[in-house]
């Protein structure tokens, strides 16, 4: 074996009467998963009972504009609309090298957080495409580490700017893997109903996934993503489509929901909340009570809707904060939504890993033999304690190999009720 992660504690399958498990590793590969591996490997790891799980998948980041915070100026506003008008600010000022820069340091932060995975849209609505060609380099750059997954994002409306449907065709045949939409920024109601259609046919033709901003709105009567289910059902798109944000669900009608759900579990259309950008975005317009804007992910989950969460922003135009740390973004949902119950709770981790790389399509993702060796050692017991205390990254293996190492956090473990870690000469 090359590596061996022994004692480990996994989020879900476990051999019975086992509290812990060893995982051997070779070639890039899981090679086995079991109690205790007599083999020996040339390097081992001890989790001592800490949870080992498969990386953490970001399904849906904006990689083109992170870290790209204060340039040129800040938001001073905090608010969506001040964030789009920077945005546009910006983008004539783009270098490619300065993209890449940014990207690749932002990946950096991702890998030393356990984040292997990462689904980024990149704007297609600059003619010049030159964020799509320093995204597609920076693809390639992290292959050996990371997978990102590009969308083909039309910010401005893939009918409403000029030449942009022609632009993420290119932008397709250039590489990007992932149609984009965003059909309540169009001019009508109808007009983003007719982008729905153009586009999920367009995804139909060349057999690829769809991902869509969709009706990231307050109006409860933005009804977009009914369109987005009725047409892959009709296409055959089952399992391949996501709707992004979805905030407006959190406003429509009960009765209209109770409609909605099952047709999006019945067309296979998967949902993709993200906690902190619609937290801070959405009811911003309210005076009290005030929406909390983000889609309804519980009762989507109860109904056998794939639920992911998203880290969406890192400091860029619409948000400050963030550092690339999914269990942050896991911690805001599960406040958001309130699901602090044993398995609510657990269904949030799920959300920024399994139902993530689900939606991503990763084939080979988990902790069995025969999965990509992607693992990461948390400093915590299982996955609400990971979530409670963001915990530690331990260490971090892609495709086989350990790529980031973190010391135990002192203050966590002892908050984790493991006080032998603290010195208690302090008190004395
Ligand atoms: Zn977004």
């Amino acid at each position: 074996m090359d590596l061996i992660i022994r004692r480990a504690v996994l989020a879900h399958t476990h051999p019975a009467g086992h509290p812990s498990v060893d995982i051997g590793i070779e070639g890039g590969r899981i090679a086995a998963v079991e109690p205790h591996l007599a083999a020996a490997a040339r390097e081992e790891i001890d989790a001592a009972g800490a949870l080992v799980s498969a990386p953490f998948v970001d399904a849906h980041f904006h990689m083109d504009a992170t870290l790209s915070y204060g340039l040129p100026r800040v938001n001073t506003s905090g608010t969506l609309l001040e964030g789009i008008a920077l945005w546009g600010e910006l983008k004539p000022q783009l270098t490619q090298e300065a993209l890449i820069e940014r990207a690749l340091q932002y990946c950096d932060w991702a890998v030393a957080r356990g984040l292997l995975a990462i689904r980024s849209h990149v704007d297609v609505c600059d003619g010049r495409l030159l964020a799509v060609e320093a995204l597609l380099e920076v693809k390639r750059r992290v292959a050996p580490y990371l997978d990102l997954q590009l969308v083909a994002f039309p910010q401005d409306g893939v009918l409403r700017s000029p030449g942009a449907f022609d632009n993420l065709k290119r932008a397709i045949a250039m590489g990007v893997d992932v149609v984009g939409g965003i059909p309540h920024f169009e001019r009508t109601m109808a007009d983003g109903a007719e982008s729905v259609r153009l586009l999920c046919e367009f995804a139909a033709e060349k057999g690829l996934r769809v991902d869509m901003h969709c009706d990231e709105s307050d109006d409860p009567l933005s009804r977009h993503i009914e369109t987005l289910a009725a047409q892959t059902h009709r296409l055959g798109l089952h399992g391949r489509v996501a709707g992004s944000h979805l905030t407006s669900m959190h406003s429509m009608d009960n009765y209209y929901v109770s409609k909605l759900i099952p047709l999006m579990r019945e067309s296979g259309v998967a949902a993709i909340a993200n906690p902190l950008i619609n937290i801070t975005l959405q009811g911003r317009s309210d005076t009290y009570p005030k929406r909390r804007g983000m889609t309804r992910v519980p009762e989507l989950m109860a109904a056998g809707v794939t639920v992911a969460f998203g880290h969406d922003c890192v400091m860029d135009p619409w948000y400050s904060f963030g550092s690339g740390d999914m269990l942050e973004v896991a911690h805001m949902g599960l406040h958001v939504a309130q699901m602090t119950g044993t398995d609510a709770s657990r269904a949030c981790f799920d959300a920024v890993t399994v139902n993530a790389a689900s939606i991503l399509g990763l084939e080979d993702y988990g902790v069995a033999p025969g999965c990509a060796a992607n693992l990461v050692v948390l400093d915590a017991r299982d996955p609400i304690e990971a979530i409670r205390l963001r915990a530690a990254r331990l260490a971090v293996v892609s495709r086989g190999r350990v790529v980031s190492r973190q010391p135990a956090q002192r203050a966590a473990l002892a908050l984790a009720g493991r006080p032998e870690s603290v010195d208690f000469r302090l008190h004395r």
